[in-house]
């Protein structure tokens, strides 16, 4: 086999997509309107596939303090952050993360993804271990195999599962790395941090958690699921994304452990990557001031996930275990998620299409997230374009 040859079968795949006119990996926002709407092939829809879930990308502060950032400070830092790329803006972010977590340290990344891969990848390294949830996200599996540690998967969500191979591993159990995540990006379902923390406790682990998805939307001042199950100081790394409910770009690690430092000077994707743009600080940065003044926007992101989440169950879709402002919809069979996709499109509602190896198992997903900056009735158009497929389906 050629180098080149193992591409033949996605290739494949592509070209009997696009030969049926579908274009569900990559369809093409021609215009934003909206944190909640924006146009397809010339067609207005409503975003339900955005992780936006504060539904602060138009905020007006988050875009004034951007433009007055790039008017001041330029488009691009062209260093890395331990070069010449740390600027007043990120060195202030890091502050005030690690001031919102109510934690002594913060690292402020290029991207959600460089955070969850470099700080596993850091933390442990040949002859360790590493514990890791099955449905972690990419960047972690990468990060894992990165560090060059021995890597252990257990059952997702399933803490029985992980005492199990925490007691296989004796008195390393002690040294070992466990990653779990807080809401998980695939089903929207939530780690059993309360019962992991009781493991730590009991084993003294080191606990990572990756609250990309739950900062924001979990716990009393959004701080994610270790605040919401009362477990904070049980977690010794917190790592993110500002891609999702602050509405920008970057990634984060807080900590109160006094290494935080060195591992921010030994990790790769930190080290050999060009710091994020002034610009893009500073809109994450407003956000995270809007998210700590607003609290109001959780509780209507949250009456809007129920409303999804509720009525896509009572529609007989199946769901998540767990209500979350990540509901997917889980479909046995490839096409009929494919299918079903495209009809929503074609009713103006654009979701998440995840099929096989992207989707946690065989099956396929249609990945709707909810926003704070849904409107009931939009959230009413989307259930019924749901409906309607199923309608169909069953005429
Ligand atoms: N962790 C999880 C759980 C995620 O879902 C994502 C992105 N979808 C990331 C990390 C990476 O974040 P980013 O896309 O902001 O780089």
């Amino acid at each position: 086999m050629s180098l080149l040859d193992k591409f033949d079968a996605m290739t494949a795949v592509r070209a009997e997509l696009t030969a049926r006119g579908l274009r569900p990996f990559g369809a093409i926002n021609e215009k934003i309107i909206s944190p909640t709407e924006g146009t397809i092939a010339g067609k207005r829809v409503i975003l339900a596939g955005t992780h936006n879930y504060l539904g602060l990308t138009f905020e007006p502060e988050c875009i004034e303090a951007a433009q007055r950032c790039v008017a001041e400070q330029g488009t691009g830092t062209c260093g890395s952050r331990m070069a010449a790329g740390t600027y007043a803006e990120h060195d202030a972010l890091e502050s005030e993360l690690a001031a919102f977590f109510g934690r002594r340290y913060g690292i402020v990344f290029s991207t959600g993804f460089s955070a969850c891969m470099g700080v596993p990848a850091t933390l442990a390294g040949p002859g360790d271990t590493i514990l890791m949830d099955s449905d972690s996200h990419a960047s972690i599996y990468d990060g894992v195999r990165l560090s060059g540690a021995e890597v252990v998967r257990f059952r997702h969500n399933d803490a029985a599962n992980l005492e199990k191979r925490l007691e296989r591993l004796g008195d390393k159990a002690k040294d070992t790395l466990v990653v779990v995540e807080g809401i998980y990006s695939m089903l929207g379902d939530m780690a059993p941090l309360g019962a992991i923390a009781e493991l730590k406790r009991k084993y003294g682990f080191c606990l990572m958690v990756d609250e990309a998805h739950s900062m924001g939307v979990l716990g009393a001042r959004g701080r994610g699921l270790a605040e919401a199950a009362g477990v904070e100081d049980d977690v010794d790394f917190i790592v993110g994304t500002f891609s999702k409910s602050l509405g920008s770009i970057g990634g984060y690690c807080v900590s109160n452990l006094d290494q935080t430092d060195a591992i921010r000077f030994s990790t790769r994707s930190y080290l050999f990557t060009a710091s994020s743009t002034p610009a893009t600080i500073a809109s994450a940065r407003a956000a995270l001031r809007v998210l700590q003044a607003r609290p109001a926007l959780r509780e209507t992101l949250w009456r809007n996930a129920n409303m999804l989440y509720n009525g896509l169950r009572e529609l007989g879709f199946r769901v998540g275990p767990d209500a979350s402002p990540v509901v997917a919809a889980i479909f046995e069979d490839r096409e009929t998620a494919i299918r079903y996709w495209q009809g929503l499109l074609d009713q103006g509602v654009l979701v998440n299409l995840v099929v096989p190896p992207g989707s946690p198992s065989t099956y396929s997903l249609l990945r709707a997230s909810a926003s704070a900056a849904h409107t009931e009735e939009q959230i009413r158009h989307i259930l019924s374009a749901y409906a309607n497929l199923r309608l169909r389906d069953a005429a």
